[in-house]
């Protein structure tokens, strides 16, 4: 088999798409009478900030002959790849007689660190020598990270979903998209659940449908290719030129790594849970920012955390008033600043409803320190609050004896030695809240498609 890896062909004004381009080399590859067997789009690091937009990277899966592979995407590259714009910078890279399942550890783990962390060409093309594949490189070939990381994602990665991409005819690319939303909305709302994200349906918008400029008319995306096929057939639009189903590491959280706060590194995403030590502020621009602390557990390791909420979903599960999750001994020591930025929507009325001592689980990605949320899950909520007493004879609030000598109603001379508990009443349950489609991260992991070890509330 030959693997052959593509990046870095389009640019953010010209418009462009590497998967167009790489769905043009599949054609071609059918038109000498071979076969493309697999076509894969992975996302990589979505903090790479030499990205055009998601960060997305191709591997063809072909049984064509590597000399051939090598003549039909140059050609096509040339023709297609946009040269006028100095960001773009296009990497192939071949893989002869390669079996997608067993490509060497050191691609497997370079794809890894491309989806979490950060390369330089110059580790791309180190590894790239050492597993003898083809290269090749325009305008510096940055690319070359991107197509390497995707000749290993086969091998490297269990969890897959499914883009069915159709494309306009190319002499329409920077016109307004012809696409009938009705009918979009209808056939989004007959494959939901298993296709996802095709639409907003609280913002109305056909979320499916690309706004930048580009050869793409919709992508629909799902866990099964026959219901997202079914959608796209369903869609009334302008002319499709062609079209293209890709395996694809799109809503996946594979960008997440469990973390600790204290010890979060810019540029990289995780799953860090953490207590909440103020309320939520909203700043201008409508984002809402809210600081989460390092918790200490008993014996301080995140998979008794992870093992306790595991717990708390199970009899969140199975008891009708759900029991809140106790950690003992928990303290602070270090924080970290989580923001819902505002284009994240209805998500933000989530965040404005924490509460100083609630224990979340926060995921996404930090940037300049900020933990830009994606998700959380409430895991312990406070359903308490302290305030002054109310004198039993007369009902009245009492007021403070002076100084560590309690409360005391002057009227009726009664007293009282503490705080009363007020019981505050809570939205929030424990359970897995989300931005909603219009926001989503290509990579970040749609609640409504499970596994997770609480409740979701899904939105759509
Ligand atoms: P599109 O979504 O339109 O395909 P894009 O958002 O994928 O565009 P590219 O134009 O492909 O963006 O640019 C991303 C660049 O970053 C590529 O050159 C790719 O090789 C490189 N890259 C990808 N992941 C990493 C990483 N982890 N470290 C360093 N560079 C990376």
């Amino acid at each position: 088999m030959t693997i052959i890896g593509i990046d870095d062909t389009d640019s953010r004004d010209h418009g462009m798409c590497t998967t167009y381009l790489a769905t043009r080399i599949a054609t071609a590859i059918e038109n000498t009478g071979s076969t493309v067997d697999r076509r894969l789009l992975i996302r990589l690091n979505p903090s790479v900030e030499h990205k055009t937009r998601g960060n997305a990277a191709i591997a063809l899966h072909t049984n064509v002959d590597p000399p051939t592979a090598a003549d039909i995407s140059t050609r096509l590259i040339e023709s297609f790849a946009i040269n006028d714009d100095p960001q773009t910078s296009p990497g192939l890279v071949i893989a002869n007689n390669a079996d997608p399942d067993s490509v060497i550890d050191s691609v497997v783990e370079f794809c890894w660190k491309a989806i979490r962390e950060f390369h330089t060409i110059t580790d791309a093309v180190d590894i790239i020598e050492q597993a003898g594949y083809h290269h090749q490189e325009w305008d510096g070939g940055r690319g070359r990270i991107g197509a390497l990381a995707a000749v290993g994602a086969w091998a490297a990665l269990t969890e897959w979903t499914a883009e069915h991409i159709a494309y306009r005819e190319f002499d329409r690319c920077g016109t307004s998209r012809d696409v009938d939303e009705t009918s979009i909305f209808e056939a989004a709302r007959d494959q939901y659940p298993v296709v996802w994200d095709t639409v907003d349906r609280e913002e109305g918008e056909a979320v499916c449908v690309p706004s930048a400029p580009g050869p793409i008319l919709y992508g629909i995306r799902g866990d099964d290719i026959t219901a997202i096929k079914t959608v796209a057939a369903e869609i009334d639009s302008e002319p499709i030129e062609r079209s293209s189903t890709f395996i694809t590491n799109q809503g996946t959280d594979i960008h997440l790594r469990p973390g600790t706060i204290g010890s979060l590194q810019d540029g990289r995403a995780y799953r860090v849970t953490g207590t909440i030590t103020s309320d939520p502020e909203t700043r201008r621009g409508g984002h809402v920012f809210v600081p989460l602390a390092k918790m200490k557990v008993n014996d301080h390791t995140e998979e008794a955390v992870s093992k306790k909420n595991t717990m708390s979903a199970d009899i969140h599960r199975s008891q009708t008033t759900p029991t809140d999750l106790d950690i003992p001994g928990q303290n602070t020591t270090s924080t970290v600043e989580c923001v819902a930025f505002e284009p994240t929507k209805r998500f933000r009325k989530w965040v404005r409803r924490l509460r100083i001592g609630d224990v979340i689980t926060a995921c996404g990605e930090v940037s300049d320190g900020t933990l830009k949320l994606e998700k959380f899950a409430a895991r312990s909520l406070v359903r308490t609050t302290k305030r002054t007493p109310i004198c039993s004879e007369c009902n009245r609030t009492m007021k403070s004896a002076g100084r560590n000598q309690g409360y005391r109603c002057r009227d009726c001379g009664t007293s009282s030695s503490d705080q009363a508990e007020k019981s505050l009443d809570r939205v929030l349950s424990l359970k897995w809240y989300e931005v909603p489609p219009c926001a989503r991260r290509h990579i970040a992991q749609p609640l409504i498609r499970g596994e997770f070890d609480a409740p979701v509330e899904p939105e759509r």
